[in-house]
C-alpha cells in the first residue's frame, strides 16, 4: 500500500511517524514549501536571530531515509481522485492508495487594492520570512502591520527587535477583543503601546496600498484617509484553510475540508488533518477548525490509526493554548469566552502594578470549574486539565490554587492575594491550603480520577 501525505507540517509529519511506527507500508510526504519539516511557530525566532534556520528543524535530515519516509519537494496542482492520482506543477504524476491532505493554512487577504505589490506579505511560510528578511536588509525604514491577533504581534516584535518602526493597524477598539475578555484585552493593548512603544492604531482599517511606480510598496492608506508611508505591509488579518486549489474537485469543502470523527473526507481513502480540516461534528466546546499546533499533532496520530484499520475517533480533550504578546505570556485552559455566558460566573484578579492577571470560569448551576485564563502567570497544564475534567468545585480549586502555579521558583506567588479577592467577590472564607511545589502536585493528581481527559 502506498500512503501519500500532502504537507510536511506538524500534522503530516506526525501522521507519517505514526504510520511508520505501526506499519511497513510505503509512505511518501510531499511539500511545495520546504524539503524538510520545520517548526512553524518558531519562524519568528529565525528572523530575530535567536535561532539559525537549520535549528527550526526538529529532526535531523537523515531521520527520513532511516525511517523509510520518502520526501518529495513539489507542488501538487490537481488531484484526480477517481484515478487516485496526483498531478504536480511540472506535469508529472504520482499514484496513491490512501491520501492524507495536511495542507495547512494560508494568509487571508481581503482584495485590498495594491495587495500584490512587492513588499506585501503574511508571516506563515518560510518564503514569507525570507521576504521579511530581504526587505529588512534592503530599504525598510518603516513597516505597517494590518490586523491584530497572534501572528500580527509576532510580526511587530520581529521588526521591533531590528529597530524598524512599526505602525500596527487594528480594526477593533481594543486588541484582540474578539478573543480576549475586556480587562485582558486592555492589558495587552497597554503592553504593546506603553511598554514596547509600538504605534498601535486601534479602530483603524486598511483601505489600500500604494506603490512607488516601480511595483514596490510606498504607502498604506487607512479607511478615513490617514496615510502611513512604509516600504513593507505585513498582513495578519487571519489565516484560512488552504483549500482554494481543491475547489473544483469532488471533495466536500466548507471553510475547510470536511471530515467526520475519523478524519475521513467524503471520498474513499482520502483523509484531512491539521489546519485544513473542518470537523463536521466537533466535540462539545471545540470549534470545527482549530488552527493550532497540538491539534494538528493529535489529528496526525489519530489518522494513522484510522488508515491502518484501527478505527479511532478524534478526541482532542480539553482545550488549551499558549502564546506571547512580546514578553507577556498568555495561557488558556478549557472554555474561556471573552464575554460571560448567562449560565456561568467568572472571577478576575489583576496585579496592582504588573502585567499579571488570572480569570476563572465556573458553572453557576454546578459550581464546576470550566476554564482558566492567565496573563503573565503560568499554571500547570496537568492540574488545570484535571480540575476541569473532574468538574471540580470552584471553591476547592481556589483553596488549592497554589498547586497549579508553574512560575519559576524565584517568582513571587500571588495566590494569597487571589484567594482573598475571590473571598471578597463571592462572600466565601476560603483559606489557601496548597502552595507551589511539584511533590504536592503529584500527590494531588493521584487523588483525582480523570473522567474526561481522554487523549489519543
Ligand atoms: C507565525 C506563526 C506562529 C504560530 N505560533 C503558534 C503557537 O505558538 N502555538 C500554536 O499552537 N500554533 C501556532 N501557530 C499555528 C501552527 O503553526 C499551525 O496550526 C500548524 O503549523 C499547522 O500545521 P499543519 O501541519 O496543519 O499545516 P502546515 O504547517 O501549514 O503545513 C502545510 C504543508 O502543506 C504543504 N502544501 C500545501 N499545499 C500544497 C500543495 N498543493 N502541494 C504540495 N504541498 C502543499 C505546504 O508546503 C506545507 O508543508 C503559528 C502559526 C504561525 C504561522
Amino acid at each position: 500500500m502506498h500512503i501519500v501525505i500532502i504537507g510536511n507540517g506538524i500534522a503530516g509529519v506526525t501522521a507519517a511517524r505514526h504510520l511508520r511506527k505501526q506499519s511497513q507500508h510505503e509512505i511518501t510526504m510531499i511539500s511545495g514549501e520546504s524539503e524538510f519539516h520545520y517548526s512553524r511557530p518558531a519562524l519568528m525566532y529565525s528572523y530575530m536571530g535567536h535561532m539559525r534556520s537549520e535549528d527550526l528543524k526538529p529532526y535531523e535530515d537523515w531521520f527520513w531515509e532511516k525511517n523509510r519516509i520518502n520526501l518529495k519537494r513539489a507542488w501538487v496542482e490537481t488531484i484526480r481522485f477517481n484515478e487516485k492520482q496526483l498531478v504536480f506543477a511540472d506535469g508529472s504524476t504520482m499514484n496513491y492508495d490512501k491520501l492524507v491532505l495536511a495542507v495547512g493554512s494560508t494568509t487571508s487577504y481581503y482584495d485590498w487594492p495594491g495587495q500584490d505589490l512587492d513588499g506585501v506579505h503574511g508571516m506563515v511560510t518560510l518564503q514569507d520570512i525570507e521576504a521579511m528578511e530581504r526587505h529588512s536588509e534592503e530599504r525598510l525604514k518603516r513597516a505597517v502591520i494590518v490586523g491584530g491577533g497572534l501572528i500580527g504581534i509576532e510580526m511587530a516584535e520581529c521588526f521591533h527587535t531590528r529597530q524598524i518602526p512599526v505602525s500596527f493597524l487594528v480594526r477593533e477598539e481594543s486588541y484582540w477583543n474578539r478573543v480576549l475578555p475586556p480587562d485582558e484585552s486592555t492589558m495587552v493593548t497597554k503592553h504593546i503601546q506603553r511598554k514596547h512603544g509600538i504605534d498601535l492604531r486601534l479602530e483603524t482599517e486598511l483601505s489600500e496600498i500604494w506603490g512607488d511606480g516601480d511595483g514596490k510598496v510606498k504607502m498604506a492608506v487607512a479607511k478615513g484617509g490617514e496615510k502611513f508611508p512604509c516600504e513593507f505591509v505585513g498582513i495578519s488579518a487571519g489565516v484560512k484553510p488552504n483549500i482554494e486549489w481543491l475547489s473544483f474537485s469532488e471533495l466536500e469543502l466548507g471553510r475547510g475540508i470536511k471530515v467526520n470523527d475519523h478524519l475521513e473526507t467524503n471520498l474513499k481513502d482520502v483523509y484531512a488533518i491539521g489546519d485544513c480540516a473542518e470537523l463536521i461534528e466537533p466535540q462539545p466546546g471545540r470549534r470545527p477548525i482549530e488552527a493550532i499546533w497540538y491539534t494538528g499533532r493529535m489529528m496526525g496520530e489519530t489518522v494513522a490509526y484510522n488508515i491502518l484499520g484501527k478505527p479511532t475517533p478524534y478526541r482532542p480533550g480539553i482545550f488549551f493554548n499558549s502564546a506571547k504578546f512580546f514578553d507577556l505570556e498568555y495561557q488558556v485552559y478549557g472554555s474561556t469566552p471573552n464575554e460571560l455566558p448567562e449560565n456561568q460566573s467568572w472571577f478576575y484578579w489583576q496585579h496592582p502594578t504588573e502585567d499579571k492577571a488570572i480569570r476563572l470560569y465556573w458553572s453557576k448551576a454546578s459550581k464546576a470549574v470550566l476554564g482558566f485564563h492567565l496573563m503573565g502567570i503560568r499554571y500547570r497544564h496537568e492540574v488545570c486539565e484535571a480540575w476541569i475534567a473532574n468538574e471540580t468545585n470552584i471553591n476547592e480549586v481556589v483553596e488549592h490554587l497554589g498547586l497549579a502555579n508553574f512560575d519559576p521558583e524565584f517568582y513571587e506567588e500571588h495566590e494569597e492575594a487571589i484567594v482573598s479577592a475571590f473571598n471578597a467577590q463571592e462572600g466565601t472564607s476560603i483559606k489557601l491550603k496548597s502552595k507551589r511545589g511539584l511533590s504536592g502536585v503529584q500527590r494531588f493528581l493521584k487523588k483525582l480520577t480523570s473522567k474526561s481527559t481522554a487523549r489519543v
